[in-house]
């Protein structure tokens, strides 16, 4: 084998494609953020980022902050140990039960990232619970996949946000199997959101553990914060609610919520729990801080909304087509992965505009897109930076645009 031509060949043809990823390295200005610094070959100059998952500017909250700086002059850099030796600080169990609280669950166990809640977790309660169906949303994100898979239990994919397709296939399995059905709310990408009520409804007919990940709407929907099955009234309805501590409440770590049986029991056979060293108690200090201010707090969640309204309303006057939907992710569709990318990168070289392109296999060929964030930290002069530079790329690339609205 020809290791090197191999690895060259495969990248060639990733490239070919106009897919190869291109990470801009920047530098976060706390305290100013959307703002922050690019770095370019030892050069470097002031940009404005519109594709942050730091939906709510939480990252620089002066809460926030205040408490990473004081656990880590009380407890240190890192957490010293796994879960099991010697790593579970009290900063640990306080952010636990600061969750459990959140989802009115009786518990919650803290992982190492969302991507590690979801695969460990599903990899744990699919693979040991007995002859495990598992039902799993067409969309559903690879952290979800990868758990399903690992689990070697049977699956079947419904079709997306469909509970009569879940139902049809539910109705067609042995009553007294065991099933899980997994899910999201907020779908990333499209920004779509499920019928929870719905599935939940179809998964309590046939008996079978719901589990959603509510990665992109904690923080984010909810009277407290506890995501769109919160706003709804559905959360004492769902087995499982995952989510993460590293998008809306600006930090990181993943978690579930769920019964204390079923924590504890992810908790006794995840490898993906054990194995691994505990977040640093910073990390959890600041997060916990995050969430108890979202608890109390609606003025970001307002703010947020508002900026959404505002970008959309422009977009639509300009008509540049960005997918509909309920949420606060604007997907503007270019639908070209070379065009994708060379209006990202005209925006951040001539106008200090950070917009990641998003290309296969994120999302289907075609439907390649620029995924906007608006924030509470944006202000109205960013909006206008970012609507006349989209309109003047617009028209230079000669790109459709959808008709006016009146
Ligand atoms: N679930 C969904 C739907 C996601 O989009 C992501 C990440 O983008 C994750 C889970 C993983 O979360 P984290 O970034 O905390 O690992």
């Amino acid at each position: 084998m020809d290791y090197a031509t191999y690895f060259g060949d495969q990248l060639a043809a990733v490239r070919q494609e106009g897919r190869y990823r291109v990470f801009a390295e920047i530098e976060r200005q706390a305290g100013a953020f959307p703002k922050a610094t690019r770095h370019v070959d030892g050069q470097i100059s002031d940009i404005t980022v519109w594709c942050s998952n730091d939906y709510l500017g939480m990252g620089q909250h002066p809460k926030v902050l205040d408490a990473m700086h004081r656990v880590l002059d009380e407890c240190g850099a890192g957490a010293g140990g796994t879960r099991n030796i010697s790593g579970t600080n009290h900063h640990h169990v306080l952010l636990e039960a600061e969750l459990a609280d959140l989802h009115a669950k009786e518990d919650a166990l803290l992982f190492t990232s969302g991507y590690v809640s979801n695969w460990a977790a599903l990899g744990t309660l699919a693979g040991m619970l007995p002859n495990c169906m598992v039902l799993s949303d067409a969309l559903n994100h690879a952290s979800m996949i990868e758990g399903i898979r690992h689990s070697r239990a049977d699956r079947m994919i419904f079709e997306h946000n469909s509970p009569e397709d879940l139902d049809r296939k539910l109705s067609d399995l042995d009553p007294d199997r065991a099933k899980l059905v997994a899910f999201e709310s907020v779908y990333s990408m499209d920004g779509d959101i499920a019928p929870i009520a719905e599935i939940v409804e179809v998964c309590e007919k046939h008996n079978a553990l719901s589990y959603i990940d509510e990665v992109h709407a904690v923080g984010l929907y909810g009277p407290r914060g506890g995501g769109v099955a919160e706003r709804e009234g559905l959360m004492d309805r769902i087995t499982v609610i995952e989510g993460t501590l590293g998008k809306a409440y600006g930090v990181m770590g993943g978690y579930i919520a769920a019964s204390r049986d079923l924590c504890d029991f992810v908790r006794t056979f995840a490898s993906g729990f054990i194995f691994t060293t505990a977040l640093p108690p910073a990390v959890a200090a600041g997060a916990c801080a995050s969430i108890r201010h979202l608890k109390d707090s609606d003025a970001e969640r307002e703010r947020q909304q508002d900026r959404v309204a505002r970008v959309r309303g422009a977009l639509d006057r300009m008509g540049i087509p960005h997918l509909p939907n309920p949420s606060h992710i604007i997907p503007v569709m270019v639908g070209d992965a070379r065009k994708c990318k060379l209006i990202s990168d005209w925006l951040m070289e001539h106008h200090g505009i950070y917009v990641q392109p998003i290309n296969y296999p994120t999302v289907p060929r075609g439907t390649e897109r620029l995924r906007i964030t608006p924030s509470p930290v944006h202000s109205d002069a960013d909006i206008d930076r970012l609507l006349t530079a989209l309109s003047e790329i617009w028209s230079h690339c000669e790109l459709a645009r959808r008709e006016m609205a009146a």
